[in-house]
């Protein structure tokens, strides 16, 4: 009898994990299928500045709007992207058009803006990385200085020798690095500054316990001071009500970037935002 329920627990086990493997297949070949149609698409959420609350820059943002236009998280695409290999040919095209984004906000006048998109460790560690970064840098013509590449935490973790040698070769570019959800992994600090990142990303989960415990707030805090005393610059994510943005101020967190400012929004949109930004100062 215990064999039986052994045996049927076991097969329970195999079919949900046969579920689960053809709903990612399913997935794959929709996300193939829709990047070949060009249903994926690109919002830009701004950064502010704390002290003067002006837009410095903006993070690109990668969208899939389904045909029967229902949306899929990047939370829940990009690993399949990753595990497909398909994050390859999307990574590219994600970098391509917010490069050629940053050139067109600058035609329009925003020279100092910057433009920060999401790297996956995949894409990062492709031997064809940096040829495709510098193709992409010349043919769209965007200024190295003014792009910056977000890379997570935990990506910064593994094989820090061979990661700080393809951060050499970044920075040789031009192009910035930040580490994005920072305070969510668990780098080392001499291995934080031997990878000589231009920028670190406080993680939402800390902006949003800054105004509650006293833990959280210590984190970001912590951040903060971390931030400063290795000479990065820090954007907190995820602002979501002006008490968040006044403590950070406070606490000496220049940027920032979160509803409270900005949703994400796309070129059109960014660009009008942008203008009316300008309009209501002047
Ligand atoms: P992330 O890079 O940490 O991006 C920040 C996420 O927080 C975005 O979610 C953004 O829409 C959301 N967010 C911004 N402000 C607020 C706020 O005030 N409150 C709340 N609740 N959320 C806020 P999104 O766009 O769903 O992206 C999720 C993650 O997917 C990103 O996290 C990033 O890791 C990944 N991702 C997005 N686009 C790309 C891409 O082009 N390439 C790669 N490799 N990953 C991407
Ligand atoms: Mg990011
Ligand atoms: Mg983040
Ligand atoms: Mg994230």
């Amino acid at each position: 009898r215990a064999k039986t329920q052994q045996r049927s627990g076991h097969f329970y086990f195999t079919r949900s994990m046969g579920v689960e493997i053809r709903e990612r297949v399913r997935m794959m070949h929709a996300l193939r299928s829709a990047f070949s149609k060009h249903e994926l698409f690109l919002m830009y959420q701004p950064q502010m500045d704390l002290t003067t609350r002006r837009p410095v820059g903006a993070e690109a943002l990668l969208r899939w709007r389904t045909a029967d236009g229902k949306f899929v998280s990047p939370d829940r695409f990009i690993p399949i992207a990753e595990y497909s290999g398909l994050i390859i040919d999307i990574g590219e095209w994600v970098l391509r058009t917010a490069c050629a984004e940053l050139v067109r906000l600058r035609a329009a006048g925003h020279e100092d803006f910057t433009m920060s998109v999401n790297v996956s460790q995949v894409q990062f560690r492709h031997p064809q990385f940096l040829p495709m970064l510098r193709r992409a840098l010349q043919d769209t013509g965007a200024p190295p200085h003014f792009l910056e590449l977000e890379i997570t935490e935990s990506m910064a973790m593994e094989e820090p020798d061979l990661l700080a040698q393809m951060l050499a070769q970044v920075k040789e570019t031009g192009v910035h690095i930040a580490i994005d959800d920072f305070g969510t992994g668990f780098s080392s600090l001499s291995h934080l500054q031997r990878l000589r990142v231009d920028r670190l990303k406080i993680d939402r989960a800390f902006v949003t316990e800054i105004t509650g415990s006293s833990r959280g707030s210590s984190i970001a805090e912590m951040v903060i001071q971390l931030g400063r005393n290795l000479g990065l610059s820090i954007v907190a994510e995820g602002v979501e009500d002006e008490r968040q943005a006044q403590v950070l101020y406070h606490l000496g967190c220049p940027l920032a970037q979160g509803f409270l400012f900005a949703r994400p929004m796309a070129a059109g949109e960014l660009e009008e935002w942008l203008r009316g930004e300008e309009a209501r100062r002047a």
